[in-house]
């Protein structure tokens, strides 16, 4: 069974076939670099990068693109505002950026192209568009004439009638129809300017897309165009219409659009004092239980960020994590045997699960279901903490679950760290009172059977025999060896 995607172009589910297999150009749009970016960003890039990981672990060689919005009315608007320099501005923001997808372990796409650096480019592009009569030029800019593209509407599912109803010519514009959209807008006095054909000025942010998409992917047409459902109109429907009107081919064979972000039900704005930043959320809260936080909802649908999904997201973090660490304390030194027939055939169904439900449109949170059968299965391995009978069946599921966090959902289970990682304490409870117990008496049990050596090689014996007595009491049995050292285990 091939991958299935659902594509707001086809509106339909359709089964993903790359123009060129094994290769896929997968283009998303970037952020504007005027502001530090909110929880929201971090779903659509988090998001995006799952669908590169998964579709490279499903053997696809992916050449991704991403921009970053370096010139637009809202970073001159806000430049004015703060009295700043707005290269200053920009650089300030893109240093920004790349610290929250650090922060996030979100990797760098292959380009991240900056619309300033491919200016003439664009102006090239534009000038294409006037020549095949798609554009007029104005005083106040070039415009792009919707009229005269018949396929304008097809990815909204709109008709150009209905999307004029709500549109409109704002008093410096000079459209020959609300619906028209700016490609070059004429500079005023003060703002920052580029030269070209049509005077001084600078471009659309819709052009930006269409112009470094194909040129950083050096094709027509995308296999992948990826964004937020609030670009779908106008911005992904301008992209469409100004590469289509200048290739006469399709730009992009799968439009795919993620759900939006709300606060406690509340649409994020600055207005409404609930904007939460990047960095804010990971002060507070563990990166990974955010990222399990985003994996919960189908990438698809709306997802509503509140304290208390934020907890629970933590406690299905930490159940994850406690199970890797009691593996890791439990492994590292055991003898590791040949696994049967049948326990790694049940494991593999796990993994086969996984992949069926990533394979059907990247469903997230069934996938996540999948993990957390087969954690549960290696929590009941382990038994009263005596795993002999099962160790590597233990093993070969704790692995599992390790390895597609990490792959596939960016979810590093090895670098968590539960004593010094305050952000980890939160949303205690039943989880803390068993496996993180175990935990430290097991390592208090170590650091006991460690101190009772030391008093036997002391010649204190009946110290150290205290020592053996007080640990037969809680459970645990000292087998010493004939070279001195000896083996601590759970009776
Ligand atoms: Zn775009």
């Amino acid at each position: 069974m091939p991958i299935t995607i659902y594509n707001s172009l086809t509106r339909n589910k359709d089964p993903f076939e790359p123009l060129h297999q094994p290769d896929v150009n997968m283009y998303t749009c970037g952020v504007t670099v005027y502001d530090d970016c909110h929880i929201g960003h971090a779903r659509s890039l988090y998001i995006f990068e799952v669908i590169r990981r998964y579709l490279a672990y499903r053997g696809f060689k992916v050449h991704f693109v991403r921009n970053i919005t370096d010139i637009d009315d809202k970073i001159i608007n806000r430049a004015n505002e703060l009295k700043v320099n707005w290269q200053d501005l920009v650089r300030k923001y893109i240093d920004s950026y790349y610290r929250d997808l650090a922060l996030l372990g979100i990797a760098k796409a292959d380009y991240e192209p900056r619309a300033t650096d491919n200016i003439k480019e664009m102006v090239i592009y534009i000038g294409e568009l006037v020549n095949k009569g798609y554009a007029y030029v104005t005083k106040s800019g070039v415009y792009f004439n919707v009229r005269r593209f018949p396929n304008y509407g097809k990815l909204s599912g709109q008709s150009v009638d209905q999307m004029e109803s709500g549109a409109r010519i704002e008093p410096q514009e000079e459209k020959k129809d609300p619906l028209d959209f700016a490609l070059w807008k004429a500079s005023k006095e003060g703002e920052p300017s580029w030269d070209s054909p049509w005077g001084k000025g600078r471009p659309g942010w819709h052009i930006e897309c269409s112009v470094m998409s194909q040129k950083f992917l050096k094709t027509d047409t995308l296999d992948i165009h990826a964004g937020g459902r609030d670009l779908i109109f106008p911005h992904h429907e301008n992209e469409i219409a100004q590469a289509e009107a200048l290739t006469g081919k399709p730009f992009a064979k799968y439009w795919i659009h993620h759900g939006l972000l709300t606060i406690n039900g509340q649409k994020m704005s600055k207005s409404l004092g609930n904007f939460v930043t990047i960095k804010d959320s990971i002060n507070k809260y563990h990166e990974d239980a955010l990222k399990l936080f985003f994996v919960s909802a189908h990438y698809s649908s709306p997802l509503d960020h509140s304290e208390k999904k934020m907890v629970e997201e933590t406690k299905r973090f930490k159940s994850f994590m406690y199970l890797f660490k009691y593996y890791e304390e439990h492994t590292k030194k055991e003898p590791i045997g040949l696994i049967n027939d049948a326990d790694k055939q049940e494991i593999d169904g796990y993994k086969a699960r996984f992949i069926e439900a990533m394979d059907n449109d990247f469903n997230f949170p069934q996938a996540l279901a999948v993990l957390e059968q087969l954690s549960s299965l290696a929590y009941s391995l382990t038994g009263n903490f005596g795993l002999e009978q099962n160790l590597n069946k233990f093993k070969l599921a704790v692995e599992t679950i390790e390895s597609l966090l990490k792959t596939v959902f960016v979810i590093d289970l090895r670098k968590a760290d539960p004593v010094k990682d305050s952000r980890l304490f939160l949303g205690d409870g039943g989880l803390r009172d068993t496996i993180k117990f175990a935990m430290e008496e097991w390592t208090w049990a170590k650091d006991k059977a460690k101190e009772r050596a030391q008093l036997k090689k002391e010649k204190k014996f009946s110290e150290a025999d205290k020592i053996r007595q007080e640990l037969e009491e809680k459970g645990y049995e000292i087998l010493d060896k004939k070279d001195g050292s000896f083996e601590l285990r759970h009776k």
